[in-house]
């Protein structure tokens, strides 16, 4: 299962609409300081809601909403991801599956509206779907500035830890563990 594309609405540095395709391959993104390589990444973990604001290097979530100097900002952000689903990593009979997440600012308020091919849904749902397809909040499908560090630091066993939870191995011993204690 590959991401096809990725499109971003008002998303921190991106003041209007991009769409930014990617082949089933190794990927790099360049460019200079400041350009928004990073907020590519914190836009897959901001629609795929696989991490906290703080981690996508925000206060709260109205700060990664699009903040021009003319003053006239938007209301709302969105990713939309789009993925290869040929091979079903998602369980629905469907060639593409589209997860997608706003922000909207109201008044002195802000809500997030999620989306699972184009219906709205809830947190839960995105999680269920995408944790089929193994992608978690504790996994590793993205791994942040620090994870190796943190990783080569830790002991063995945490590490060995880590290695489960990627295997899906944590999963059973959790639900083993529950059923031994009934
Ligand atoms: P580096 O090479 O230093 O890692 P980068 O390409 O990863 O840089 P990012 O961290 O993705 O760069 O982008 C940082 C830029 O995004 C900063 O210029 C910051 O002002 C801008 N930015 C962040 N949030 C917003 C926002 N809400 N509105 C407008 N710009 C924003
Ligand atoms: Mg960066």
């Amino acid at each position: 299962m590959h991401i096809k594309e990725i499109e971003l609405v008002n998303f921190k540095s991106f003041g209007r609409r991009a769409v930014i395709p990617l082949r089933n391959d190794f990927i790099a993104v360049t460019g200079p300081n400041g350009s928004g390589k990073s907020n590519v990444v914190d836009a897959l973990l901001f629609a795929l809601s696989l991490s906290s604001s703080r981690a996508m290097r925000a206060e709260r979530l109205p700060d990664l909403i699009y903040r021009g100097d003319n003053g006239k900002n938007p209301d709302f952000a969105q990713v939309t991801v789009k993925f290869d689903n040929s091979e079903r990593g998602v369980p629905v009979d469907e060639d593409v599956v589209e997860i997608s997440r706003k922000v909207r600012l109201t008044k002195n308020k802000y809500q997030s509206i999620y989306y699972f091919n184009g219906n709205p849904c809830t947190q839960t749902e995105i999680h269920d779907h995408l944790s089929r397809a193994g992608i978690t909040p504790e996994g590793y499908n993205v791994v942040m500035q620090g994870d190796v560090t943190r990783i080569i630091e830790m002991t063995p066993l945490e590490r060995r830890r880590i290695v489960d939870e990627i295997a899906g191995v944590a999963e059973f011993d959790e639900k083993k563990k529950k059923a031994l204690e009934e």
